[in-house]
């Protein structure tokens, strides 16, 4: 495994390889490694010739008040457990090296920002699309992978990569949980004991989702309700930001359960603010990979 802080260094290696039609599978996080990014590695792995991962907390993607001072990093263990996993190369760039200079271009979202994350984190959406073009730019992956625990992100970068007509192929990949359903995430470090033993009411009340999707999905909005003061009520210290159920990867609003849709949730804690999802496809089953 090698590792790379320069852009061009990366870039050099890469195109040496290129030459003998290796393909590339590309991994980019935010480091803190933990399952579901290695889900994401070893897919990739099994998939491709060449594994790129890259480790960087984008500040653009974070918001004034937001937790980018205070993201766990631990680049010691996350090269370590890229090394187990047969990443063939990291990519860890310094703040300096990926903004070299004010920025002056952005990409920016233009549609299906008023909803989940996008209403609540603004500029989120365009930090996180301005810093995947410019990584997607800079390993030029045959395909880049993304869990879809982080569902709005996934339709962003959809509509980036179909849209601006990147030449890359997206693989979306199920949400990796803990043993009673609690997603994984870097975050969940910040939780205290309660807040870590109230939070695997969110997966549960996602999959009670689910099951009453094909019963009573003819009213969305009810059904939604319903979930929410469900979610509300077995919630003592949490508060729950948004909870809502749109077709998926449009994120529009429907009425009834006649399209792919996503039950998305997000609630706040102390120190640390959650996400989850599912996506269920019409057929009623939970959809674990998307291919683009
Ligand atoms: P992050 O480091 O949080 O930016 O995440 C890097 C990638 O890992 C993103 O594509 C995330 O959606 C994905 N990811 C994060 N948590 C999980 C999880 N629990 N299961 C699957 N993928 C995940």
């Amino acid at each position: 495994m090698k590792v790379f802080t320069q852009i061009n260094d990366l870039k050099n290696e890469l195109n040496e390889r290129k030459v003998s039609n290796l393909s590339i599978g590309f991994v980019p996080t935010m480091g803190f490694l933990h399952e579901g990014h290695l889900s994401l590695i070893d897919t990739a792995r099994d998939e491709h010739d060449l594994v790129v991962l890259s480790i960087f907390v984008n500040p653009l993607q974070f918001g004034p008040n937001e937790d980018f001072e205070r993201y766990p990093r631990d680049e010691e263990r996350d090269l370590s457990l890229a090394e187990k996993h047969h990443v063939d190369y990291v990519f860890i760039p310094t703040i300096d090296v990926m903004y070299p200079e004010e920025s002056k271009a952005v990409v920016q979202i233009t549609k299906g920002m008023d909803v989940l994350c996008g209403k609540f984190r603004p500029g989120h959406f365009e930090g996180v699309a301005t810093v995947v073009s410019k990584l997607l730019h800079i390993v030029e992956p045959t395909t880049a992978y993304f869990g879809l625990k982080d569902a709005q992100q996934f339709a962003v970068i959809r509509t980036l990569v179909t849209q601006l007509n990147f030449p890359t192929s997206l693989v979306g990949l199920t949400t990796i949980r803990e043993a009673d359903g609690l997603a994984k995430s870097s975050r969940n470090v910040y939780l205290s004991q309660t807040e870590r033993d109230e939070a695997l009411k969110l997966s549960e009340i996602l999959q009670k989702g689910k099951a009453l999707l094909k019963d009573e999905g003819q009213d969305l909005a009810q059904l939604e309700e319903k979930l929410k003061t469900m979610l509300r009520e077995s919630l003592k210290h949490g508060q729950i930001e948004y909870f809502s159920i749109l077709s998926y990867p449009n994120l529009s609003s429907i009425t009834s359960f006649n399209t792919q849709v996503i039950i998305a949730l997000a609630v706040k804690y102390e120190k640390a603010r959650l996400i989850d999802n599912i996506i269920v496809n019409q057929e009623g089953q939970q959809v674990e990979r998307i291919d683009i």
